[in-house]
């Protein structure tokens, strides 16, 4: 059955999967994850309930299931925007094909899919695949969170502050940090126009994580 999570921040409904064990893009070396990844959210607190992990584990097994395409476009019919993973990432082919079916089949629905995916060569197609539909924004996460990016490749990145990204060009800076952690009705992380969000940093984690990169 497909268990879907609602994230209060975006008022958008998400569909995920535990993270780290389903995001091989956030490996930099063995045994070592990328800065971004040291410092996941998605890793702390809430994350670790029962009943949170419980559906995330759920929707592994659960996609590999004949029906779960239909199932899913049918979950989605009142849904005008979709987050996919607000934790774990694409890790799978097959899942990648299956979403970007869910993708097609939903028009109606701006997806915003934001993976490390793109560091797998075999997973270009079907990206490349996603990011022509209208209704869907891929973003591929830069690993850095001290602010750098490719420009052209990567689709979001996060800074230790605001001021990081002030006077740089392309890029939207995410203000749900002056509005208590919510979107507030900003749409920009599903905004093909916006080429590049950059997220402040935020949460204990990674404030730590950034302290002891810039020591
Ligand atoms: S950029 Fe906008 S939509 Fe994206 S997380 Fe920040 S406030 Fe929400």
């Amino acid at each position: 059955m497909i268990k879907i999570s609602n994230t209060s921040k975006l008022n958008a409904r998400s569909w995920s999967l535990q993270a780290l064990d389903t995001c091989p893009g956030s490996i930099s070396s063995p045994g070592v994850l990328v800065d971004a990844c040291q410092g996941c959210y998605a890793t702390t607190g809430n994350y670790n309930y029962p009943n949170v992990k419980a559906p995330r584990l759920s929707n592994r097994e659960d996609w590999q299931r004949m029906d779960w395409v239909s199932d899913m476009v049918c979950e989605l019919d009142q849904d005008r925007y979709f987050r996919w993973f607000d934790s774990g990432d694409m890790y799978s082919l097959g899942l990648a094909e299956k979403i970007l079916e869910v993708m097609r089949l939903t028009p109606w629905c701006n997806h915003w899919l934001p993976t490390r995916m793109h560091k797998f060569p075999k997973f270009s197609l079907v990206l490349r695949e996603m990011q022509t539909l209208d209704n869907v924004m891929v973003r591929f996460s830069s690993d850095s969170i001290v602010g750098e990016y490719i420009e052209g490749l990567h689709g979001s990145v996060i800074g230790p502050d605001a001021e990081t990204f002030q006077a740089r060009d392309n890029v939207k800076l995410c203000e749900a940090y002056a509005h208590g952690g919510n979107c507030n009705g900003c749409r920009a992380c599903w905004d093909k126009s916006v080429q590049l969000i950059a997220y402040p940093a935020h949460g204990r984690k990674m404030m730590k994580v950034i302290r002891i990169k810039t020591a």
